[in-house]
């Protein structure tokens, strides 16, 4: 896993002059609000300009982010004559910071360079700054991006991997419960898409073991049993890296690609939408491994599982006509397919899908 990664309190001026190393002119990636209203930006203009360096921020960045919205921040960056990207936020952010700073690398390409297999995957240097706890982007090397000339989205396939990410989880205090929970269930499905993955390794699975228990500390805060505490910000920011660290070595399987239309089509968070799918996903598994995940993870069964996820992100029927459509979505993913540890045909996609 090639990304350098810390966390702990005050993480971005613990590591200023790491920050200050990769360059002189910042292109700054955040969405919309939150990265202002939580501090963090602020903690990385100071740090900069603290440095002697520059930045430019660019605040458009929405949720799933979009071809079009990469190569806006591109050409802004590149107006702005900047040598490095730092991408503050959510996944989405994160994902946007990595193909952003992909294209400011090859100025003359187009937007379709982004899609071009086995091409130079070279990039300005990248800094990632986490305030959510589900996606673990800065510690892997995907970007997932929204094509709406396709009517979905999926990860492009360069690998960027951040070469520095600092984990403060003092931001996760500013997030409100529902995003807690949809990011978190976003941890636990690449937990357990990794674990049941046909290229699991004892070290991938050392990552799942070790964040599920981490993970399962916070079950009562996801449940609105209690408040989170500064111990919860810090398990579940350590979860979700955990879990990243382990899509890194598998990939994520079935849930991840059943989610993508379910998100475009359904504007569903993109935690949410995978969560959708794990009740079905773990039922069709080996009754041990499944039985291994659901107690590290604190729920007694599949049921018990699916009775959460309906209790914190409320389960929405849908239509015939699009579980259709994304079944057969995955069933033309051949490569998402090889990494389902379990025969998976028509009938038993559609068992996932309906849970
Ligand atoms: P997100 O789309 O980045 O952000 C969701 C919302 O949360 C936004 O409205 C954002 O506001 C807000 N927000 C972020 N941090 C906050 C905080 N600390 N306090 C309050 N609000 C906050 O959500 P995400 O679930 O983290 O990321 C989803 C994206 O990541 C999807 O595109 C998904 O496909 C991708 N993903 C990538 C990987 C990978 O390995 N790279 C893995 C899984 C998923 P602002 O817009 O104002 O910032
Ligand atoms: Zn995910």
């Amino acid at each position: 896993m090639p990304a350098k990664i810390y966390q702990e309190k005050n993480c971005i001026e613990n590591h200023a002059e790491e920050i200050l190393s990769f360059g002189k002119r910042a292109l700054i990636m955040t969405g919309g609000h939150s990265a202002q209203m939580n501090g963090s930006l602020r903690k990385v203009q100071e740090v900069i300009v603290g440095g002697g360096g520059s930045f430019a921020v660019f605040h458009e960045v929405e949720e799933n982010p979009s071809v079009q919205t990469i190569m806006k921040a591109a050409a802004f960056g590149k107006s702005m004559k900047v040598d490095m990207v730092i991408g503050i936020g959510g996944g989405s952010p994160m994902d946007a910071a990595k193909a952003a700073a992909l294209m400011l690398a090859h100025p003359n390409k187009k937007w379709d360079y982004m899609y071009e297999k086995d091409a130079d995957s070279s990039r300005l240097p990248l800094v990632l700054i986490p305030t959510t706890c589900g996606t673990g982007s800065e510690a892997t090397g995907v970007s997932v991006l929204t094509r709406h000339d396709k009517g979905t989205k999926g990860a492009i396939p360069h690998r960027i991997y951040a070469d520095l990410s600092l984990i403060d989880p003092g931001y996760l205090k500013s997030a409100p419960l529902q995003l807690l929970r949809n990011t978190a269930i976003d941890a636990l499905a690449h937990m357990y898409e990794s674990y049941l993955n046909t290229t699991a390794t004892d070290y991938s699975r050392m990552c799942v073991d070790k964040g599920l228990e981490i993970w399962a500390k916070s079950l009562e805060v996801l449940r609105g049993e209690r408040e989170a505490a500064d111990e919860d910000f810090e398990n579940m920011m350590t979860a979700s890296a955990m879990a990243g660290m382990a899509i890194c070595l598998t990939g994520t399987t079935i849930p991840h690609t059943l989610s993508y239309r379910l998100t475009y089509n359904l504007h569903m968070p993109h935690g949410k939408a995978v969560g959708y799918f794990l009740p079905g996903y773990l039922a069709e598994a080996d009754p041990k491994d499944a039985a291994h995940l659901l107690k590290l993870s604190g729920f007694e069964s599949v049921k018990d599982l699916a009775e959460f996820y309906e209790a914190v992100c409320g389960r929405e029927e849908i239509s015939g006509e699009l579980a259709d459509q994304i079944a057969e979505d995955v069933l033309s993913r051949t490569e998402k397919i090889a990494l389902c540890p379990y025969t998976l045909d028509k009938e038993v996609l559609h068992r996932i899908i309906k849970g």
